[in-house]
Order: structure tokens, then C-alpha cells, then sequence
């Protein structure tokens, strides 16, 4: 199918999930825009990643990966991308840096599973590692919004600066605007250090980046009790 019969079949078809059997009609190039409404649950998005090439990070990977945790949690984290871990074993945040975030969450009695959703600015893993190039994050953001649109979370953590950018287009560094919260989309967003970061500065003292990181994730605590509490009522 030409990519302009798949636009012309999105024009008429927006507003109603394609069916798990259609992907063949979902765009696989970049240029073409995934709209928003396509997906109707978090499987059918992770069948079609698997098979995507909206940009060369298809060519590469060996799983995609495209999150992990509770699909109707209350908080996302958004990092940056799959390494080799994850590109091997298809989950988000499973090396060192996944089992210290685990670990930062239950500082606060949060889990993963119960009370958190994972996913990356991009589902395939940059080689070596690099940063995604940002026609690698605009060709993979529908998915992001997608994920965002099906979870609904209250609260949406940006791990790093690539997550800040392509979330809120800020680019400030993460040093200056982490511990902030910013209003995006009706959502609250608030950019914290990566776990890959604190592994590599551990320095518990105060001001240091762990230090920063724990009044973080208590001012997160604090705020989704506070949202859970005003919807409840
Ligand atoms: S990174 Fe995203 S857009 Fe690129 S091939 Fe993977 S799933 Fe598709």
C-alpha cells in the first residue's frame, strides 16, 4: 500500500482504534503521522513496534522495547532509551540503573508493578548507546503520546534531558529544572536525574545528586497522595 492510501485511510478513520488484525494500515514512515486514537490497548502498540521501521533504530535492535509496570498507573517515567540489556530482554530499566529506580521507589512505597509505568522516548536501541537523534525521537513520538494517552497518568517523570525535550521541548539542563514541576498537556511533569547518573556520582552528602534525587521523589510522593485524595473526594 502507498503511503498516501494509508493517509487517506487515517483521514477517514481518526477517531476509531484500528483493529489488532490492520496494521498493515498503520504508517511505517516517519513522515507520516501516527494519529492519535490509533491504538485501542498497549498490546496492539507493542505488536506493531516490533515490526516498525519509522526510523533506522528498526534496522538495529534486537527486541523493541515499549514499557513495562502497571498500564493504568498513576505515575509514568519517560527515560531516554533502550540499552543492552533492555534491547536484549525487550523491558525498559532492567540493568543497574532499573534496580536502583526500583529501589528509589520504595523508599516511598512504590512499585513498578502496582504503581508505576515505564517506557523510553524511543522504543529501539541507539548503537552504543548514543543519544537518539532527534528525527529518531519525532519518528518514535507518536508511540510516546499513544502510551501517555492509554495509561492516563497523573504524573509524568522525565528521566534526563532527551525525556525533557521531547516531552516539553525545554532544554534547559537537568541540573537547573530537575525537582521542578511542569505542566504539560493537563499533566504534571517533573524532570528527575537518570538512574545511569546517580550510579555513576553514588556521594549520599547533601546537595549531591542522590541527595537531590531523594527530596525529588518525596515532593512525588507528596503530590500523588495529594492528587489521590482531591479525586477521591
Ligand atoms: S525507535 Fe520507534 S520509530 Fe524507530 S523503528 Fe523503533 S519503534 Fe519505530
Amino acid at each position: 500500500m502507498s503511503p498516501e492510501s494509508q493517509l487517506n485511510i487515517f483521514g477517514q478513520t481518526t477517531s476509531e482504534p484500528i483493529s489488532a488484525t490492520n496494521f498493515d494500515l498503520i504508517p511505517t514512515i516517519s513522515t507520516i503521522p501516527i494519529p492519535p486514537g490509533t491504538y485501542g490497548n498497549i498490546a496492539q502498540l507493542t505488536t506493531h513496534c516490533q515490526t516498525c521501521h519509522r526510523c533506522e533504530l528498526g534496522n538495529t535492535r534486537i527486541k523493541a522495547v515499549v514499557g513495562r509496570g502497571n498500564e493504568n498507573a498513576s505515575i509514568m517515567i519517560v527515560g531516554e532509551g533502550p540499552g543492552q540489556n533492555e534491547d536484549e530482554q525487550g523491558l525498559p530499566f532492567v540493568g543497574r540503573s532499573g534496580q536502583l529506580l526500583e529501589k528509589i521507589l520504595a523508599a516511598v512505597k512504590l512499585t513498578i508493578e502496582d504503581d508505576v509505568y515505564i517506557c523510553n522516548v524511543v522504543r529501539c536501541r541507539p548503537p552504543e548507546n548514543r543519544v537518539p537523534t532527534p528525527a529518531e525521537v519525532a519518528a518514535c513520538k507518536p508511540y510516546l503520546l499513544e502510551q501517555i494517552r492509554l495509561v492516563n497518568p497523573k504524573i509524568i517523570l522525565l528521566t534526563g534531558a532527551t525525556a525533557v525535550k521531547a516531552i516539553t521541548g525545554k532544554k534547559e539542563a537537568i541540573s537547573k529544572i530537575r525537582g521542578t514541576w511542569i505542566e504539560w498537556e493537563g499533566r504534571l511533569c517533573m524532570p528527575i536525574f537518570h538512574p545511569a547518573y546517580l550510579l555513576r556520582n553514588p556521594a549520599p552528602d547533601v546537595g549531591k545528586p542522590k541527595w537531590l534525587m531523594w527530596q525529588d521523589i518525596q515532593a512525588v510522593r507528596a503530590k500523588l497522595d495529594e492528587t489521590l485524595s482531591a479525586t477521591s473526594h
